[in-house]
């Protein structure tokens, strides 16, 4: 099998259970058929060691941006951007985008200015975008449309909103990843929009050490449970977990061209 954890953050990953031996948990995974995982950073303060920490591992390439989430992090300009995704290991700028669910959208206009300043210097470096969007549907589309981000291209990361969402993201050439969400029990509705993207536009992700899949769910996670998401999407499907693996490999490589080379 040859799966892609397209989204991880593996500077997070709980190493207990190696030992505190991050190599242990990059050889477990490459055991359980991973090739290649994209370590996606959420700050600058962190972007120096993450690349450290991965930097004798050609089977990891990575991303830098800035969350979101946080505030109150160093707030990126888009030379600083372009000049930090010239590492040879960089292949796409983010995770950037906007999350409601957990601020307020009246008192978020510094989430959109950090988004278009995102979205300039993925067209400045022509390098794809990791798009994170929870609860904020018209926004992302919207500024995605204004800012032109279909120069760029990217993917809609650990994708849980509607398929009128993902359509508008496919119509700006943009990808749609799934994480170990897909899995849950309660997740009827992601699972429709996970029958419904064409295969050809789809990623797989663990977005890992978050949202451990079934029957992992509470537990730290780490790539080696991409396996999970793949399986769930492939039986929902009616195909063959390695055809799903192998298209959705191929696709990450189409969308993050400079990856295999890392
Ligand atoms: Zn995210
Ligand atoms: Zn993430």
């Amino acid at each position: 099998m040859h799966l892609v954890d397209s989204h991880c953050h593996l500077d997070r990953v709980d190493l207990s259970a190696y030992d505190g031996s991050f190599d242990a948990m990059l050889a477990s995974a490459k055991a359980e058929g991973i090739e290649h995982m994209l370590c996606v950073s959420i700050d600058l303060e962190s972007y120096p060691a993450m690349l450290k920490l991965v930097d004798d591992h050609p089977e990891v390439s990575v991303s830098v941006g800035v969350h979101p989430n946080d505030h109150d992090r160093h707030e990126p300009t888009v030379e600083e951007l372009v000049e930090l995704a010239a590492h040879p290991k960089n292949v796409a700028i983010g995770e950037t985008g906007l999350d409601y669910f957990r601020s307020e959208r009246e008192s978020c206009d510094w989430q959109r200015e950090r988004f278009r300043t995102h979205i300039r210097a993925a067209n400045a470096c022509q390098k794809p975008l990791i798009i994170h969007t929870r609860d904020a549907r018209e926004d992302t589309i919207r500024i995605l449309q204004e800012e032109h981000a279909e120069e760029a291209g990217g993917v809609m990361h650990c994708f849980t909103e509607t398929w009128e969402m993902a359509q508008q993201a496919m119509e700006l050439g943009f990808y749609i990843s799934f994480s170990g969400i897909v899995t849950f029990k309660n997740a009827e509705e992601l699972r429709d929009v996970a029958m419904k993207v064409p295969i050809e536009r789809m990623l797989i992700e663990t977005d890992s050490p978050y949202l451990a899949p079934t029957p992992y769910r509470g537990k730290p996670n780490e790539p080696k449970y991409v396996g999970r998401v793949a399986e769930t999407i492939a039986e929902l499907r009616g195909i063959d977990v390695d055809e799903l693996a192998t298209i959705t490999r191929d696709n990450f490589y189409n969308l993050f061209t400079t990856a295999r080379a890392v």
